[in-house]
């Protein structure tokens, strides 16, 4: 099809190009990646190579699968550049040179088709300076597609345009961004800095600032400046430790030689000894020898955290701040009314930041949603400038601003008392420029049960778990215990949620917007039951979700699961039992239950058994399904994308894939819907498996492993209760095994685990600690 992006070319292979070249190929589409012949060495493309190989290194992995990156094709712009004729998108992502920049577009108007799209990367470059000198066609052409580090895991991606970009151009990369690279797309004016880096920089900047003038420790700093404000837990000092220390300079510079004269960022701009010091001498934060954090190792190999002193400069122990006071942590109105340094830190940040991001609507964007989603997704906020305001009140900020003699941005007196989002008739909305209200308008195919939930009630809902009406005669089944635990009331309503779809509904969906779908039971409660030894009620809990899993496996209705994040343990076991997946490209997915000492006990060894039996590529016969899934159990493997889930027989070969989270319960319930006509529930299935005599080669092969330190001894004993399930227990090769059977087996296995003194030490560790304990 003439309009869809088929081959894109990404110029650049440092950072930014090679990651933004990899979620290319991630979803699936090849992609040229030039960079500069290097000055020595032989190999003209040792550059891009360079690159591809080190991200093959990498940790958190740019790539989705091996087979990404085999769709990255390499080479130089010396050699290769007239390629570009065969690209449908060029992303420039060189270094953040003008002239740089200037000089190859220059020849790339000579080499590219007319209407392939040029798109620059940059951070900081207007692009008015970066189209100068090119022609009508080119600027016609061009766009800023503004991408965040890492460009796999960052979804934000900030995109100019200028009145000279053709709107059909520009709509074609978009469509690419969104839906086939997974990105939530702010349209940002053509301003320095964008929108999330702007106000960013300046947050971070006033920040520092004012914890040196007020004396904050940095870990005063970071409790004040982080959780209590929606800002993820590296807090202020932490997060410039992640982005490196010598970013800042570099970054002060190049904004202030673009910013407009009496922007406020410019008195933020003052010496800081400290920081030039730190830089000057390596200390540039994780990747460096230490930033205002840093772990020493003690003697005996256990680790110390270790803080900077603001005032000496000198490291000690880490010294853990006291709680913040009453409300402090929940209420941000509190939180700058407590008296002391609490109050007066969150001031500092919150007076100017907030002031800063009102004075960039209509600048920097159009409207405050677009602000709030550019410091969402682009620095992990929890809320948006604005929605910090609404939870502080509008008018208390604007109040205090003028008790202090502070100018109030021209928004706030326009809002008042009003707050900047409403929800109307079920509808979110938000206060412009002009003082009026505007409704949120998601992106076109966009479904969110965030939305749906503010114009309709639950069909069904208890404490861990809510059905709702998606439409189109579909009903979403939402986890909503904390961490999405999995309990009996998930399993009482899901069973009452299969009832309902089958009287008055076409279809289910399993799906949740939690930042993991689940993590599986919720051990705390087990472990409750197991230490006053209620084996009943722990037995009956392994029943139940045997019940409800095939009782949603046999509904005769279709039935698909649609994770993201993590779906582990149980959570793993309710994909398994859908007639089909829609996964977010970021699942996780795993059975994880030998990590702890238990089996999985909710259906998944006979489910991911048959999967692996059924899978086109699995070898027949009774042994290689039994043992690929033996090994993915007992080592507790867990997938790192939903396309490794794949390969680990998860997810099938035709289960979808979608790249966007936003677009996610669209597809699952679109997905749904295709297998409504003719639907027939599945067939129970009838293994064959190794029985006695593959169950002493697998327990070989633990042995060997034990042997040679892999495997401890606790391990080897519960892979032998697993090797037990997945052989047929008693049965005989030439034997066939029901479902029911195996479910037997499971259960037994599990309450045999469960009753085992070293599994509850793995489970109360895992719950204190958080890690594995290898027993
Ligand atoms: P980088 O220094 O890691 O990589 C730049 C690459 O460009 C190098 O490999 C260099 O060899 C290559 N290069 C230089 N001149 C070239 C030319 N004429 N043709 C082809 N390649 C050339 O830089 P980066 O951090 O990846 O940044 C690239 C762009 O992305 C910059 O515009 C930057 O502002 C922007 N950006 C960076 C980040 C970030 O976090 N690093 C985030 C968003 C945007």
């Amino acid at each position: 099809m003439a309009d869809t992006i088929n081959k894109v070319c990404v110029i650049g292979a440092g950072v930014m190009g090679a990651g933004i070249a990899a979620q290319v190929a991630n979803a699936g589409v090849p992609v040229l990646l030039l960079d500069i012949v290097p000055k020595d060495g032989a190999d003209r493309d040792a550059i891009a190579k360079g690159a591809v190989a080190k991200m093959l290194k990498t940790e958190p992995a740019p790539f989705m699968s091996p087979a990404a990156a085999k769709l990255v094709e390499t080479g130089n712009i010396e050699d290769h550049l007239d390629k570009v004729a065969e690209c449908d998108w060029i992303v420039e992502a060189v270094v953040e040179r003008l002239d740089i920049k200037q000089a190859l577009y220059a020849r790339l108007e000579e080499l590219k088709r007319p209407g392939t799209a040029v798109s620059s990367n940059t951070s900081t470059i207007p692009l008015g300076h970066l189209v100068e000198g090119r022609s009508e066609q080119f600027k016609n052409d061009f766009l800023i597609t503004h991408f965040f580090n890492p460009p796999r895991y960052m979804r934000l991606i900030e995109i100019v345009t200028s009145e000279h970009t053709d709107a059909g151009v520009a709509a074609k990369v978009e469509q690419f961004v969104d839906h086939r690279m997974g990105k939530r797309i702010v349209r940002a004016k053509d301003t320095p800095g964008f929108i999330a880096n702007r106000i960013g920089t300046y947050w971070l900047a006033v920040a520092i600032n004012a914890a040196m003038d007020q004396g904050l420790t940095v870990e005063e700093a970071d409790q004040i400046g982080g959780r209590p404000m929606g800002v993820p837990k590296t807090g202020i000092f932490g997060l410039i430790d992640l982005v490196g220390i010598d970013l800042m300079p570099l970054l002060a510079k190049s904004l202030s030689s673009t910013l407009p004269e009496g922007d406020a960022y410019f008195d933020t701009i003052r010496p800081l000894p400290l920081v030039d010091k730190m830089i000057a001498e390596g200390f540039t934060g994780r990747k460096g020898k230490g930033g205002f954090y840093r772990l020493d190792k003690k003697p005996d190999g256990t680790k110390a955290k270790q803080s900077l002193d603001l005032q000496t400069g000198e490291y000690r122990a880490e010294k853990k701040p006291e709680r913040l006071p009453g409300r402090a942590e929940k209420d941000l109105a509190a939180l700058v009314a407590t008296p002391g340094k609490v109050g007066d830190y969150a001031w500092a940040i919150l007076g100017p930041v907030l002031s800063y991001a009102a004075g960039l609507v209509g600048e920097a964007a159009d409207d405050v949603v677009a602000i709030d989603g550019a410091m969402k997704l682009g620095y992990n906020w929890k809320f948006g400038p604005f929605e910090l305001i609404d939870r502080m009140g509008p008018g208390k900020l604007a109040e205090r601003l003028r008790a202090e003699g502070k100018p109030v941005p021209a928004l706030l007196e326009t809002a008042g008392d009003r707050p900047f989002y409403r929800v109307v008739d079920g509808k979110r909305q938000y206060l412009t420029l002009g003082g009026d209200y505007a409704d949120v308008v998601r992106a076109e195919g966009v479904l969110l049960l965030e939305d749906i939930k503010l114009r309709s009630e639950p069909l069904l809902k208890n404490g861990s778990a809510s059905a709702w009406d998606v439409g189109d005669g579909v009903v979403a089944f939402e986890f909503t215990g904390k961490m999405n635990a999995l309990d009996e009331q998930v399993l009482s309503l899901l069973q009452k949620t299969i009832a309902l779809v089958k009287s008055q509904y076409k279809a289910l969906v399993i799906y949740n917007e939690g930042s993991n779908f689940s993590a599986g039971a919720n051990l705390g409660l087990a472990m409750f039951a197991v230490n006053i030894a209620a084996w009943g009620e722990v037995d009956k809990l392994v029943v139940a979700g045997q019940q409800a899993y095939k009782a949603l496996k046999y509904a005769p209705f279709p039935v698909v699961a649609a994770p993201a994040g993590m779906a582990l343990g149980g959570g793993c076991e309710i994909l398994l039992h859908a007639d089909a997946i829609q996964a977010h490209a970021e699942s996780y997915i795993g059975l994880v239950e030998t990590g702890v000492g238990l089996v999985p006990g909710w259906g998944g060894n006979g489910e991911l058994i048959d999967r692996l039996a059924k899978s086109p590529k699995m070898p027949k016969g009774p042994m290689p399904a039994a043992m690929k899934a033996f090994e993915t159990i007992s080592t507790a493997q867990v997938s790192r994308s939903a396309a490794l889930a794949k390969d680990l027989g998860y997810l099938r070969k035709d289960d979808g894939i979608t790249m966007n989270r936003d677009r996610l319960l669209a597809d699952a319930k679109q997905k749904a819907l295709s297998l409504v006509e003719g639907y027939q529930p599945p067939e129970k299935p009838v293994f064959r498996l190794p029985g006695a005599a593959g169950r002493v080669a697998f327990n070989g092969a633990v042995a060997d492993f034990a042997k040679k330190g892999v495997a401890t001894p606790y391990d080897v004993v519960v892979a032998g209760r697993l090797a037990n399930i997945v052989t047929g227990g008693e049965a005989d090769i030439i034997d066939e095994v029901s479902e029911d059977q195996l479910l037997k087996l499971e259960r037994a296995a599990f309450m045999e685990s469960v009753k085992d003194a070293r599994t509850q030490a793995r489970v109360e560790h895992m719950l204190e600690t958080g890690k594995p304990l290898r027993n």
